[in-house]
């Protein structure tokens, strides 16, 4: 099989030099164990984190050794009475064209609902990372004002058309180019803007219109959209911190929210979150989102890129925003 590893770790923007794609033989399967080719492969902004050599949630990736992360794969092969031959499972050994894992901790899904790459975005753990993050982290409820950051991206296009379906009184979205905030107006976000056209607090103002401030803030970006967001959050107003992505490559101690001393007074509550302690909930965001999928109310967008040779470039575009919705990987 062919994979990606570790070759060198980024200081700063991660470039293809740090990646290494080589041949690797596949071990024989034991008791429990299957095997599968991968049909789709993820590439997401936390794996910029685990290619530093820092303790955090999710260990880091260790020099020359495979890297790991979300994949939906075809079972070729199984020893395991769960498992068989012909299924499609969700599994942790992306990065890779075909893998020897274990049966247990896979997720068996349906092709013919959707195809492999939803199982990644909007069907898997990014859309249920904007139905946690929205709905239990931030407490939202009908008549809330939202502001979301990264709101082209596979959280952010979710959460915003979640907030609206949900009953948001006015959906704000910041994005990177003009091209994405025309998108999100599409989606049916009230107001977006290009985080580039000016101070983020200024623009933030102009697109609430009418409302006094927001009440909920889903977090993508972190710094100066974090910042802004504080100004503009009413009394009581909740923040799910997702992501930071304005920092992951950065190489000095980053900068902000300089007025953060402003949450005692408003009474904010500013909580973060991690998707893997929510997925007690995935059922009930599949019984949310399926009928607005299948209504057409809710659009999933995606990038996708052909070719497991380019899943770094992919990944390394991602981080600069070459995507819209999810950014995946398909295999042949
Ligand atoms: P996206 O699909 O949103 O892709 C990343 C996007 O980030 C790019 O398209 C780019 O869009 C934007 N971006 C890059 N650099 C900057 C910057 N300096 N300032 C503002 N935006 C920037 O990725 P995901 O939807 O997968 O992830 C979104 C966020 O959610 C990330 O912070 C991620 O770490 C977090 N996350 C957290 C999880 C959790 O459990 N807490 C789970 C999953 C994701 P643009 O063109 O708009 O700049």
């Amino acid at each position: 099989t062919r994979q990606f590893e570790l070759a060198s770790r980024p200081k700063g923007v991660p470039t293809l030099e740090n990646f290494r794609f080589a041949e690797a033989a596949l071990p024989e399967l034991e008791d429990g164990q299957i095997l599968v080719k991968n049909l789709a492969i993820s590439v997401d902004p936390y794996m910029r984190g685990r290619m530093n050599d820092v303790k955090s949630y999710t260990p880091p990736y260790r020099l020359d050794e495979p890297m790991l992360g979300g994949a939906v794969g075809e079972v070729l092969a199984s020893r395991s009475a769960e498992v068989a031959v012909g299924d499609v499972v969700v599994h942790e050994k992306g990065w890779r064209e075909a893998a020897v894992l274990a049966a247990d901790g896979v997720q068996k899904v349906d092709l013919s609902i959707a195809p492999a790459t939803a199982y990644l975005g909007a069907l898997g753990m990014t859309g249920l990372t904007a139905y946690a993050g929205l709905t239990k982290v931030a407490e939202f409820k009908a008549g809330d004002v939202v502001f979301v950051s990264g709101a082209a991206g596979a959280v952010g296009s979710m959460v915003g058309q979640l907030a609206k379906q949900l009953g948001a009184s006015r959906v704000i979205g910041s994005a990177g180019s003009a091209e994405k905030v025309a998108q999100l107006l599409e989606l049916g976000f009230d107001a977006a803007f290009n985080y580039h056209d000016g101070p983020v607090k200024d623009q933030l103002k102009a697109a609430l219109g009418d409302f006094e401030g927001i009440d909920v803030y889903f977090d993508n970006v972190g710094g100066e959209h974090l910042e802004a967001a504080i100004w503009h959050l009413n009394t009581f107003g909740r923040v799910a911190l997702c992501g930071a992505i304005s920092q992951y490559n950065a190489t000095e101690a980053p900068v902000g929210p300089r007025n953060l001393a402003l949450a005692v007074g408003k009474q904010l509550t500013l909580r973060g979150f991690l998707v893997f302690s929510y997925y007690q909930f995935a059922e009930e965001y599949a019984q949310l989102v399926g009928p607005l999928l299948a209504d057409g109310k809710i659009q999933y967008k995606e990038t996708v890129v052909t070719g497991i040779e380019n899943s770094a470039q992919a990944f390394i575009d991602m981080l600069a925003g070459a995507n819209t919705g999810k950014m995946v990987i398909t295999l042949d």
